[in-house]
């Protein structure tokens, strides 16, 4: 039989190094939606998924208009973040967190209170833009301006190559380093704490079991099964909005 919450909360108050894994259902009590759960983005529009390539991106300049439409329009830009991600920085505060990986391109785990060089950012940030003719980066609020002010596509300043957001898209090669310093800090987890993601995007997904393999306890908490359910210690499946805060509150 799976743990129950009580086990759950008495094991994250023993243990040291814990590491997190969060993906994009902590996200969606603040107001932004998730991929692949009931409401999600390509569960509402499986086309959408397509549009997400990187060849698609750099191919189709109506793609990057549609693509920038959608930046100007997304919900992060006023989102706060939740009652899920205070739990996590609440286990910061207790000194248990050895690393926060995080799926997410929101930055709020870092609005929310963490230390940012405790968060790993596995699929890079949309804060961010990065110009993929001359490898220009900077803020993206600014570019953003220029949309509204009518670049439906706005080029790169420096050298009018195609800008895009400083995330991982499909097709897109990930940050070696970036992945290496997550899978590292999973071999070191005691605690194991996966929180609102499928645990179907790969690499990142084998921290799961790498954790295990390295000793670590294996909790997960998605309101929807996972692969990994059968491997994991504890499988809370519920609102992380009401689940984290209470196994990761000190007593
Ligand atoms: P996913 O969409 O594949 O899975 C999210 C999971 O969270 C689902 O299984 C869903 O059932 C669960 N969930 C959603 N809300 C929940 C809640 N309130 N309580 C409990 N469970 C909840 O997300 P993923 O695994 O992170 O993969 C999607 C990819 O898309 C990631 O790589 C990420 O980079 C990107 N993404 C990021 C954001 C963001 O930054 N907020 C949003 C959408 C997608």
């Amino acid at each position: 039989m799976k743990a129950t919450i009580e086990t759950v909360r008495d094991w994250i108050a023993a243990a040291e190094r814990i590491v997190a894994l969060a993906g994009a259902g902590i996200s969606t009590d603040s107001g932004i939606p998730d991929f692949r759960g009931p409401q999600g983005v390509w569960t509402r529009n499986p086309d959408a998924e397509k549009l997400s390539t990187l060849q698609n991106y750099l191919a189709d300049p109506d793609v990057r208009k549609a693509a920038w439409r959608a930046r100007v329009a997304s919900p992060t830009w006023s989102a706060q973040p939740n009652a899920g991600h205070r739990a996590l920085v609440a286990l910061e505060r207790r000194g248990k967190l050895h690393a926060l990986i995080t799926q997410n391109i929101d930055g709020l785990h870092q609005k929310a209170g963490h230390t940012p060089a405790r968060v790993i950012e596995v699929h890079g940030t949309m804060h961010g833009v990065t110009c993929w003719g001359c490898g220009w980066e900077g803020p993206m609020l600014p570019v953003l301006e220029r949309v509204k002010a009518g670049e439906e596509d706005p080029p790169c300043a420096q050298c009018g190559g195609i800008l895009k957001s400083a995330t991982i898209s499909f097709g897109q090669a990930l940050v070696p380093e970036v992945i290496e310093r997550a899978m590292q800090a999973a071999s070191e987890a005691d605690l194991f704490l996966s929180v609102g993601t499928s645990l179907q995007v790969y690499p990142i997904a084998g921290a799961v079991p790498a954790a295990r393999s390295a000793g670590a306890k294996i909790v997960i908490v998605n309101a929807q099964p996972t692969p990994f359910d059968d491997i994991a210690d504890a499988v809370l499946s519920g609102s992380i909005g009401t689940i984290l805060p209470g196994i990761c509150a000190g007593a």
